[in-house]
């Protein structure tokens, strides 16, 4: 999960779904191709003084061991203990010495950013709102979500609210938040706080965990973040903050493990949610992907990377492995009384139980010849200039929109329905059906 000045989130996706604008369909608007007449349709505090690691040299990585156990001078009560159970989780004190969590909490404490979902200094974050926004989050833009997590908390208050909500309107509410799997997990999350745990949410990354649809980097967020648990939770901002701080070499996503680790090895005694909420907006603000803001940086000089001067080049990414093209047939039309022809997609797979208009199944072997053979009913169907785009986590998709108008008396097909236009931006329109809606009608 990539954001403000620079992105958000995180989880570092190699390829994601695109996040068109939304589409105004208030107004129904005439299909392509047809003419007017014929249209009816980023500083503060420093960290120590010398440089990270006593590593003796910077490359390779440093060890665990290697980077140090002054941690453990954080635990008075243990010392010389190589590891100590902290909250629920087992967290390795394979410490850096030099790295002070004080410096980059005060710095917090000074330029914390303002979040719609973030409590004021010296409040409990709720979890339900940590939650949400966490789901929200994922491969998403702080301020994509902004007007989305307001509608929500708005149409759901409480976690008890939303488990009662019907999945479809959660669905219709998500529309245009991209990866739709996580608005049905997020309604089914919100059911098993309910029905497992009275509505409210566990305090522990185990029982968390166990919720449908929260990982561990959700699990990590939530603990955190309301219940001030040991955790640290590791987006993409995190990942670029640790892998320069330590200039670790080993690439991503195999370093994913040992970026935790070197994580939790940061891990203040005390403050756990403001430290992985002030790691997030380190990454966010002044570790940005581009032109870090070091100077300001509270960690400026203990950081590797910085030192060797190619902050940029971390955190190191595996070579991308594209998915391979998908293309298809989409068919919009248009009933004479300003009716648009929609149907919901199987209740499993890609875009489960989200609405489109009927088309082609959507193939790598995909013939232009046979895709009227995939259209909903008979009509004088046009095939529209240009073709649809759009990027799915695993493939990218083409479609080629094919229009028509039909009278009014004309009965919708099996598993299909007539939409009055008018009411179309209501219906659970991903962003993909957005585009082909917006191609034929614009
Ligand atoms: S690269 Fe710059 S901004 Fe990022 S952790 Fe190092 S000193 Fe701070």
């Amino acid at each position: 999960m990539t954001v403000a000045a620079g992105p958000r989130r995180r989880k570092n996706i190699s390829a994601i779904e695109e996040e068109g604008a939304r589409q105004d369909l208030s107004s129904p608007p005439p299909l392509r191709g047809r003419s007017p007449a014929e249209a009816s349709a980023k500083a503060g505090g420093r960290g120590v003084s010398s440089k990270v690691a006593q590593v003796s040299t910077p490359l390779p990585n440093p060890t665990p061991a290697q980077v140090g156990l002054a941690r453990l001078a954080h635990d008075k009560s243990k010392p010389g203990q190589a590891r100590v159970s902290r909250g629920r989780e087992q967290v390795e004190q394979a410490a850096s010495p030099n790295i002070d969590s004080q410096a980059l909490l005060a710095w917090y404490d000074r330029h914390a950013r303002v979040l719609p979902w973030r409590a004021r200094k010296g409040q409990r974050q709720e979890p339900y709102r940590v939650w949400l926004s966490e789901i929200m989050l994922q491969q998403t833009t702080v301020k994509t979500v902004g007007p989305y997590y307001a509608k929500f908390l708005a149409q759901w208050p409480t976690v008890t609210a939303l488990a009662a909500a019907k999945l479809d309107d959660v669905l219709r509410a998500w529309a245009g938040l991209g990866y739709y799997a996580r608005a049905r997990n997020l309604h089914a999350c919100a059911v098993a706080v309910v029905e497992r745990h009275g509505g409210v949410f566990p305090d522990t990354l185990d029982g968390l965990r166990d919720l449908p649809g929260i990982g561990d980097y959700t699990a990590s967020a939530v603990a955190a973040i309301a219940f001030d648990a040991d955790a640290v939770p590791v987006d993409g901002n995190v990942e670029r903050v640790v892998t320069r701080l330590f200039a670790i070499e080993e690439a991503l996503p195999a370093a994913k493990p040992r970026i935790k680790e070197l994580a939790l090895s940061l891990l203040p005694p005390s403050r756990s949610g403001d430290f992985a909420q002030a790691m997030m907006d380190l990454g966010a603000t002044i570790c940005t992907p581009k032109k870090p803001a070091c100077s300001l940086c509270p960690w400026n000089d203990v950081c590797l990377a910085r030192e060797r001067g190619d902050q940029e080049t971390f955190p190191r990414k595996a070579p991308k492995r594209e998915g391979k093209l998908r293309r298809g047939a989409a068919f919009v039309v248009l009933r004479a009384d300003g009716h648009i022809l929609l149907r919901t997609r199987p209740d499993k797979g890609l875009l489960a139980k989200m609405t489109e208009v009927p088309g082609s199944a959507w193939t790598h072997d995909f013939q232009l010849k046979d895709a009227e053979a995939a259209a909903p009913l008979d009509a004088a169907w046009r095939r529209l200039p240009g073709t649809v785009t759009h990027v799915f986590t695993h493939f990218p998709l083409e479609l080629t929109v094919f229009a028509a108008e039909v009278p009014r008396a004309t009965k919708a097909p099996e598993g299909a329905r007539w939409v009055k236009l008018a009411e179309a931006h209501a219906e659970a329109l991903p962003t993909v059906m957005r585009k082909v809606l917006a191609h034929a009608l614009e």
